[in-house]
């Protein structure tokens, strides 16, 4: 199961910077997460300030 970014995203890229296996990038106007490199680790909902990172 994979975590994935959902609208409330700010773009403030904290999570991208955190993510172990680099699988978070600069999308179309919020970040967004490769499902098929995510591990789980939630490191990108610890750090996100709006709760954006959700598991999907
Ligand atoms: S859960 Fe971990 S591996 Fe998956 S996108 Fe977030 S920081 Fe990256
Ligand atoms: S930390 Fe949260 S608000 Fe910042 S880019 Fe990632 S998902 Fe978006």
């Amino acid at each position: 199961m994979a975590y994935k970014i959902t609208d409330e995203c700010i773009g403030c890229g904290a999570c991208a910077a955190d993510c172990p296996v680099e699988c978070i990038a600069e999308g179309d106007g919020k970040y967004v997460i490769d499902a098929d490199k995510c591990i789980d680790c939630g490191n990108c909902a610890d750090v996100c300030p709006v709760a954006a990172p959700v598991q999907d």
